[in-house]
């Protein structure tokens, strides 16, 4: 086929949409529903009606061929686990008397019945429930869902394509189901699956679909050869079957790498690739594969993850490129849209030139059919699009907000010297030994206390002018005065002020950080009916006065203890943001380790001996890619190095992190050159101990010996069979005690008594000593 047929062919299309409506209509119905509010049939109406709205949106805004499928009560892969019939045991009896119910026990746990576990899409902020599997499994076919919305869609006269997760991405998100050993590998079951996704594709096609895609994400992480044969496997089996739609294999968040020539060589009729900075290696890849020669190809060139324009003309001309190596060649976002917010037209506190460099779902899936018309009837036909897209840019590129000079000189004249501190930890180790001077197997907590009614209703009683500022603050002092004299009398060595004034540990530092956006209206799932609106690191960033500093001096004013200092470190002021993609990460993440610098000098300047920097998201921005993740790691910890290098060698850096396994970093972990770490370690029973003693961690740490992420309390005995756990891996003079993560989430009767446990246990543990 030509060049020019497969440019007339180009058509706009979408992976996925954010499922919430302009309102957060569905996270109200869904938890309407749960509270017993809202009947099954008016969730139902509701679910109905946005989908409708999306589609006719998506058709409106000149999207040829709309997804179904995609929608989601909660979540779209728990709906494949349904779909493919693998309810796990102890939620079968409550699913098959009301599928509702059921299906929302499986996302939610009931009072007897324990949820499916939840974890991270990719390197998303988005989170799915892991399919559990074993050998036993017996998969079975409901493509109920799957139909009804391709009919919904084609109802309203719309081109639609069914998504499903792909066999291969489903199996490799699966984990071993409760009981069946670990070293399972659910892929083991692809011939039991396959059969499934054939009848499922047969029953879409004689619902009128003619394309179904199936999403294999999992096909851009580093996969072994026979990961690889499986997926040659599937999609020859699947490519081979007479009655089924055409099939269109989705790949999105990076490079498909060596998965590319097995797709391409697949009998499937189309492959959808990421073209954006991150993927742009399938520009190449796919050329030295020879193209998709009979093939349809989806182009994702709009960065569905960001909130930023597309550069139209660079896109087009990567499109230009493409149209030589596929037979039909569409324009997509890089991946579903689910990962960012509506619509940028309903900000109204931005300015109104940066909203201009903004694009949501919305004015992404404009982007789409402009680039489509421009490729399929010439550029001239957008014009005014190109015209309107170059000026902005340049108002982007040009702006003071992301060109602060003093911001770039700094940032640019930052020495080696800078980023170390001034002495080696075995030295600053013994500096503040003699300076803290505090017992063996000191006792402190992660810095949140809870985040009671009275404080989050002060906050928007301030918010809506209920109450000034002056009597805001009078109430968080209070809270602090509170939290402080708890802390003496419970007999804590290390305190904390308790994090009152923060609403979220980004949030509350984008907000006085100069170059940070927030959005009103910017909301994305983080999982279920929960949604985060994260900040946007619009410009270059500065601090124009110190963020923490009095809140921790207060409760320095309090005590003869130690407070600890309390600060967002850089990594995770990223992670959870939308980043700019005008500079190299690397650059933005020291832009904002000066600025936090800058806030933990003045700590020190106040009087504060221990400041932790905390960097839960560390591990979770990791890159898929094993081959990208040293030079992230080196960013990463550089950044956090900058942040606290600037003290004495007798001021004591804490960092803090949440996750139970992190044996592929302790590297990196070693590189930030803390003095402390904290991690959690409660429900894993000390593994994290036990792994930093295996990578010969030579630094104080607390593995947490207090679980808060439920309202247990655990006993005293408990916790100090948790610390003599500890002991075994790490020595007493290298051991602290603390709970798990921040206390916000928990009520204050079960922290206390939680608290007063865990001091008696330090207490018994050092009596043994
Ligand atoms: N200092 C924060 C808190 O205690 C840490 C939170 C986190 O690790 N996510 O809440
Ligand atoms: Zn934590």
């Amino acid at each position: 086929m030509t060049t020019k047929s497969a440019a007339a062919a180009a058509r706009a299309t979408v992976y996925g949409y954010p499922r919430q409506g302009a309102n957060r209509e569905l996270k109200k119905a869904v938890e309407g529903y749960w509270k017993g509010r809202v009947t099954a049939d008016a969730l139902r109406e509701t679910a109905a009606e946005l989908r409708r709205t999306t589609w006719r949106q998506l058709a409106e805004a000149g999207v040829h061929e709309v997804p179904t499928g995609d929608f989601s009560y909660y979540d779209h892969v728990l709906d494949t686990s349904v779909m493919v019939g693998a309810v796990p045991a102890r939620h079968r009896a409550s699913f098959e008397s009301d599928a509702l119910d059921g299906y929302f026990a499986m996302a939610r746990g009931t009072q007897d019945v324990a949820p499916l576990e939840m974890t991270k899409w990719f390197d998303t902020n988005y989170h799915y429930l892991v399919p559990e599997l074993g050998p036993d499994t017996v998969f079975a076919t409901d493509s109920a869902k799957q139909v009804a919305e391709l009919k919904e869609a084609l109802a309203l006269d719309l081109s639609a394509r069914p998504v499903l997760v792909g066999p291969v991405t489903y199996l490799l998100l699966a984990k071993p189901a409760p009981g069946v050993p670990a070293d399972f590998e659910p892929l083991t079951l692809l011939d039991r699956l396959l059969p499934v996704y054939a009848e499922v594709l047969a029953d879409l096609r004689a619902a009128g679909a003619q394309w179904v895609q199936l999403d294999e994400p999992a096909l851009v992480q580093d996969r072994t050869p026979a990961e690889l044969n499986a997926a040659t496997r599937a999609y020859r089996e699947l490519g081979a079957l007479t009655d089924r739609p055409k099939l269109l294999v989705a790949s999105y968040f990076d490079r498909l790498g060596d998965a590319l020539p097995v797709l391409a060589k697949a009998p499937i009729d189309g492959l959808a690739l990421d073209f954006t900075d991150a993927a742009a290696a399938n520009l190449d890849d796919l050329a030295a594969a020879g193209g998709l020669p009979g093939k349809r190809l989806v182009a994702g060139v709009v960065n569905g993850r960001n909130i930023w324009i597309n550069d139209l003309e660079k896109s087009l001309s990567t499109l230009g490129t493409l149209l030589g190596l596929a037979d039909r060649v569409d324009v997509a976002a890089s991946c579903s849209l689910l990962h960012v917010p509506i619509d940028a037209a309903a900000e109204r506190d931005i300015d109104p030139q940066i909203l201009r460099w903004l694009a949501f779902a919305r004015q992404k899936t404009t982007e789409i059919v402009a680039l489509a018309k421009g490729l399929s009837q010439g550029t001239d036909t957008i014009a005014a699009e190109l015209a309107a897209n170059r000026a902005d840019l340049a108002s982007r590129a040009g702006s003071a907000i992301t060109h602060d000079p003093a911001v770039r000189a700094r940032a640019a004249a930052v020495t080696d010297a800078e980023g170390r501190r001034s002495q080696p930890y075995a030295e600053r180790s013994a500096a503040q030994r003699s300076h803290l001077k505090l017992p063996l197997l000191p006792t402190t907590t992660i810095g949140s206390f809870p985040q009671t009614t009275e404080l989050r209703t002060a906050r928007a009683d301030l918010r809506a002018g209920r109450l000034d500022t002056a009597g805001y603050e009078e109430r968080i002092r209070n809270e602090i005065r509170e939290v402080v004299s708890f802390q003496e009398k419970t007999g804590l060595d290390v305190l904390v002020h308790g994090e009152p004034e923060r609403n979220d540990m980004v949030q509350y530092f984008a907000e006085q950080l100069t170059g940070y956006l927030a959005t009103q209206h910017g909301w994305v799932q983080s999982y279920g009916t929960r949604y985060v609106r994260p900040p946007v690191l619009a410009g270059d960033i500065s601090r124009p006065e110190p963020m923490t500093v009095r809140w921790t001096s207060f409760a320095n004013s309090l005590t003869d203890r130690p407070v600890k200092g309390m600060l967002t470190g850089p990594v995770t002021m990223l992670a959870w943001s939308f980043v700019r993609d005008d500079q190299p990460l690397g650059d933005t993440a020291r832009q904002v380790a000066l600025a936090l610098r800058d806030e933990v000098n003045d700590l020190e300047a106040a009087g504060t001996s221990v400041i932790q920097v905390d960097e839960p998201a560390l591990r979770e921005t990791l890159p898929l890619r094993a081959a990208d993740r040293p030079a992230y790691l080196d960013w990463a910890t550089e950044s956090f190095r900058l942040t606290t290098s600037g003290v004495r060698p007798d001021t004591q850096i804490h960092t803090h992190m949440c996750y139970a396994e992190f044996g592929d970093i302790v590297r990196a972990i070693d590189d930030l050159d803390a003095d402390v770490i904290s991690l959690e370690a409660a429900r894993s029973h000390m593994q994290v101990a036990r792994e930093l003693a295996e990578h010969g961690y030579p630094r104080e740490a607390g593995p947490g010996v207090y679980d808060i992420h439920s309202p247990r309390v655990p006993d005293a005995a408990e916790a100090a069979a948790l610390l003599r756990k500890g002991l075994e891996a790490i020595p007493p003079q290298r051991l602290w005690v603390n709970p798990d993560c921040g206390l916000k989430t928990r009520g204050w009767p079960e922290t206390r008594a939680s608290l007063e446990n865990l001091v008696t246990a330090a207490r018994t543990v050092r009596g043994e000593l």
